[in-house]
């Protein structure tokens, strides 16, 4: 099985793909994750790659196609895998479509997490990270049980990502806006989108995917 969450950030993707990966085996693929990875192991990937991150704007396209077909080529004997935060634009998604066609995979549903852009802002800029396992947190809204230690693998070391500051999560939704809402047409057309509403509480959003992905 093959899905995309797609949606802008701070929708939910990372932790709905968290979730998935748990409960139903898939592998999530970040390609945030792996550009974060390549940044800080000093990679030419990551070299490369930094600067757009910093900035809010997108990497270029041949980078991040590398990537995760590099990815998706060592990690061939998996059941499935979650797409999260890739593709980000049409020339992307065409990759992927190309990539899969090769490799006789099939697409089987892009499901889109729908956030209204002033609750965001709020969502970026509160969350953190456990620094070893990185499972999500937020200071707001979900909070480790235990303060202060990680309720996955009792790390007590959390961070934050350098880009979700306001100024630059402005111009990541411009980003999402321009770059990446395209592809919502793009896979509309293609009879794959399925739209969630990524108001809810958590568990809410999680039933509709479960549902939309036929595991419910
Ligand atoms: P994310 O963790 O998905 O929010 O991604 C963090 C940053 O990595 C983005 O703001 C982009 O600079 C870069 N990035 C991640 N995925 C992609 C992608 N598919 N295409 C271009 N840039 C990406």
């Amino acid at each position: 099985m093959i899905i995309i969450l797609l949606g802008p950030p701070g929708a939910g993707k990372g932790t709905q793909a968290q979730r998935l990966q748990k409960e139903q085996g898939l592998v999530q693929l970040s390609t945030g994750d792996m550009l974060r990875e390549a940044v800080s192991a000093g990679t030419e990937v990551g070299l490369q790659a930094k600067k757009a991150m910093d900035a809010g704007e997108l990497v270029r396209d041949e980078v991040v196609v590398k990537i995760i077909e590099e990815r998706m080529d060592r990690e061939d004997e998996a059941t499935g895998f979650i797409l999260d935060g890739f593709p980000r634009t049409v020339a992307q998604a065409e990759a992927l479509d190309k990539m899969l066609a090769d490799k006789g995979k099939e697409l089987d549903k892009v499901i889109e997490v729908d956030v209204i852009e002033s609750a965001l802002i709020e969502r970026i800029t509160g969350r953190f990270n456990c620094a070893k396992c990185h499972a999500n947190y937020h200071e707001k809204f979900r909070q480790p049980r235990r303060e202060g230690v990680c309720d996955i693998c009792g790390s007590t070391e959390f961070e934050r990502r350098p880009d979700d500051n306001e100024e630059t999560v402005r111009r990541r939704l411009d980003a999402y806006r321009k770059q990446t809402a395209p592809l919502l047409p793009y896979y509309e057309k293609a009879g794959k989108l399925v739209k969630v509403d990524g108001m809810q509480p958590i568990e809410d959003v999680s039933y509709e995917i479960d549902r939309a992905l036929g595991f419910r």
